[in-house]
């Protein structure tokens, strides 16, 4: 199944998605206002899903929202999960803090107030703040039923499903600090749908994952192409590693990490300037595409 969040009508509502993602269907809920976190919760408690409530929709006529347009406690995202990418940016800045070896795996965590909607803008904050703003495609695990010390060997029990995020970074601010919190926190920074995909109908532990940007003006260029089985620590170790001594809870989102191809990983850098469009794409899932806008 397909969970979305939208607006319609001067409301919010939550409900399903059709498989071919042309329809959506509303449900009845009472909190819309939280996306789809409250059906999360339900169905972990076991409760059964909602009714349906109201008539049919084209997609078209909808705006869809994040399907969690507030997470509970902010995103986990995970640092250099892809080979490739840590490689890339072994020239820059982070060699010094390249691991010997692949231990444990970066966790930081995106403040929950810098989610977006899945085709909404991205606001850039001005050269006084941040002249360095690059993206990062990625798949984002969605927790059901939470749990504290989940063994990997458990962990896929725990996955409710799957959305696309774009872990927007600040890079100069980012290093400028040894916690990356701050640079990939800015307001707008975290785009996040079209919807979540429910596990029964992804394995989360394969699939392809492609960023393309399109400059103003200009043509579509595919940046990133990955395969989440390319992870250096895959789902279930992420999973195992974020819920050491924390409770994970419904509706957590741990965002896996980009693969190669990013702005800062091409000779000479490339930084998202006003206009340009980002389109970060899952297969299985779908796709969101933010624009970049100058804050004016
Ligand atoms: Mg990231």
């Amino acid at each position: 199944m397909r969970f979305a969040s939208w607006s319609w009508g001067g409301r919010h509502h939550v409900g399903l998605i059709s498989p071919c993602g042309s329809e959506a269907t509303p449900l009845a809920v009472t909190d819309a206002e939280r996306g789809a976190l409250g059906i999360i919760e339900s169905l972990a408690r076991g409760e059964p899903l909602p009714t349906a409530s109201g008539a049919r929709l084209p997609v078209d006529v909808i705006t869809l929202r994040s399907p969690l347009p507030r997470p509970l406690r902010g995103l986990f995202c995970v640092g250099r999960n892809y080979r490739a990418h840590a490689a890339e940016l072994a020239t820059t800045v982070f060699a010094s803090s390249m691991p010997e070896k692949d231990a444990w795996p970066i966790v930081f965590t995106k403040l929950a107030e810098c989610v977006v909607g899945p085709f909404d803008s991205v606001r850039l904050p001005g050269a006084a703040v941040s002249q360095q703003i690059d993206y990062e495609s990625e798949l984002a695990v969605i927790i059901g039923r939470g749990g504290r010390d989940i063994p990997g060997s458990r962990a896929m029990e725990h996955v409710f499903g799957y959305t696309v995020v774009n872990d927007v970074t600040a890079r100069d601010v980012q290093m400028r600090h040894q916690q990356w919190d701050l640079g990939k926190s800015f307001d707008t920074f975290c785009p996040m749908g079209p919807w979540i995909v429910s596990a029964d109908e992804l394995d989360g532990r394969d699939t392809r994952v492609r960023g393309w940007v399109t400059p103003a003006g200009g043509q579509p260029q595919l940046r990133q192409d990955g395969r989440t089985r390319d992870l250096i620590f895959d789902i279930p170790t992420l999973i195992e590693t974020c819920s050491r001594g924390i409770t994970l809870l419904p509706g957590d989102v741990i965002a896996t990490g980009t693969p190669a191809g990013v702005g800062m990983g091409l000779n000479p850098p490339q930084w998202l300037r006003d206009g340009d469009v980002v389109r970060v794409e899952i297969d299985g899932i779908g796709a969101i595409e933010n624009r970049f806008e100058m804050a004016r």
